[in-house]
């Protein structure tokens, strides 16, 4: 494990560092401190590390505050949890800081009531076996591994193990991490692990707030096995819990997420996932489901647009570029990628590329020096201005003048 942890590969120097600082200012408080949880488990994975989560026999907070006095940065405390989190100094990165503890829940899917603890027992609150371990940082135990609910043994057989039966009934987020962690290290779900995802934790699901909901739907979003993990959730009945109304993610679709994203679209692989998946929905159906997930209002245009879109391309197919243009300019731009992505209209790619670009030459500053007076026609004759250009009719600076000239002169 030391070797593990001494490698650069998997733990930055300047992290390898961080945590015997840590671990210093945890022994001279007489804190007993641990890193526990995905760095143990990456670690004898022989994955790099990236979060540091360090609990404290003792008080998270004092730590914390400890910290800062020393090396600077900031904290941010949950008194209520006793935990901290230490921004580091001069960087985005952070540090959390937990004070061992117990959980207990005072119903299914509540937040638990915690209490301060041992390190063991706090191993014992965990998700997963593979999840409940912790290495001792400070003084003579430094390096040593506690693997109290064999997390080890898990770990080199590949199996995701609950600590308890009731574990999904408590907390049924638990039920999205379990497939995270299967398809991302290509593991299984221990079978009477996997019999606990039963109708009662199912159950649990339907009330859970939107935001929790929405939050371990993104964090799957994010990883690349993305689809894989939804259709696993589907197959266990999860998305049918959380609403009737979520469909199952068109596995067509999954190679859209990979694509480079050129045409200078900013694309964001949660913003394309919700779309691609909610795309065949009725307009009613997304909305449903927007307010069931708690989706900001941005994610709920931009999945409104492109089911919208979608839906009525065969009116768009014969119109001109400038009618293409109008219609498309009040969507997502995002959302009009989504479609070309899917529908491969080469109207969508030219509004993307080009059409969106196209403006006349002359502006507002010229018609008010040509004497026109601000007002609706400033806007009617620059809109026929632009259409010209966009279908064609204008190809140059001299027509555009005369187009100009015929549009300001007075109607007989
Ligand atoms: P990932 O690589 O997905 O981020 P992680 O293990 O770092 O994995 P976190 O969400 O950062 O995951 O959680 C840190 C640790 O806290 C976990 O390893 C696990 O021990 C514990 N944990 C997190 N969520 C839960 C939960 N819902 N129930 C019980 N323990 C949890």
């Amino acid at each position: 494990m030391l070797r593990l942890m001494r490698d650069p590969n998997l733990l930055p120097s300047e992290k390898q560092t961080l945590l015997s600082n840590i671990a210093n200012l945890a022994a001279s408080l007489g804190m007993p401190c641990y890193v526990v949880g995905g760095f143990v488990r990456d670690l004898l994975l022989g994955r790099p590390v990236n979060d540091l989560d360090v609990v404290v026999e003792g008080d998270a907070i004092k730590l914390g505050k400890k910290l800062v006095e020393t090396y600077g940065g900031k904290l941010t405390t949950h008194f209520k949890f006793h935990t901290a989190i230490w921004h580091l100094p001069d960087s985005d990165d952070f540090v959390d800081l937990i004070t061992a503890r117990k959980e207990t829940y005072d119903r299914p899917g509540a937040l638990p009531t915690i209490t301060p603890a041992t390190i063991e027992d706090d191993l014992l609150r965990r998700d997963f076996s593979i999840n409940a371990m912790a290495l001792r940082l400070d003084g003579e135990g430094f390096g040593e591994v506690l693997d109290p609910l064999k997390g080890q043994t898990d770990l080199e057989r590949g199996v995701i193990q609950v600590l308890h039966p009731k574990s999904f009934v408590d907390d049924p987020t638990r039920i999205f991490r379990a497939i995270r962690y299967e398809s991302r290290y290509g593991f299984a779900l221990d079978a009477d692990t996997q019999a606990l995802i039963n109708p009662e934790a199912l159950k649990v699901l339907h009330s859970l707030s939107g935001e929790r909901l929405r939050h371990e739907l993104d964090l799957i979003l994010d990883e690349p096995h993305s689809v894989q993990m939804i259709l696993r959730i589907a197959s266990l009945g999860v998305l049918a819990a959380i609403h009737p109304k979520m469909p199952e993610f068109n596995a067509d679709h999954e190679d859209f997420l990979e694509m480079d994203m050129r045409l200078d679209v900013e694309a964001d692989r949660r913003v394309m996932s919700y779309m691609f998946w909610f795309i065949d929905l009725s307009e009613a159906d997304v909305i449903t489901l927007a307010n069931r997930l708690d989706f900001t209002n941005e994610l709920t245009l931009a999945v409104w647009a492109a089911a919208q879109l979608k839906r009525g391309m065969p009116h768009l197919i014969d119109l001109r570029p400038s009618e293409w243009t109008y219609a498309l300019e009040k969507l997502p731009l995002l959302s009009i990628y989504a479609v070309y992505l899917i529908s491969r209209e080469s109207a969508l790619l030219s509004y993307i590329s080009i059409w969106r670009h196209v403006k006349p030459q002359t502006n507002g500053d010229d018609l008010k020096k040509l004497g026109l007076q601000p007002g609706p026609r400033f806007g009617e004759i620059l809109t026929e201005l632009r259409s010209a250009w966009l279908d064609g009719v204008l190809s140059n600076k001299t027509e555009e003048e005369e187009l100009l000239r015929s549009l300001i002169a007075p109607r007989s």
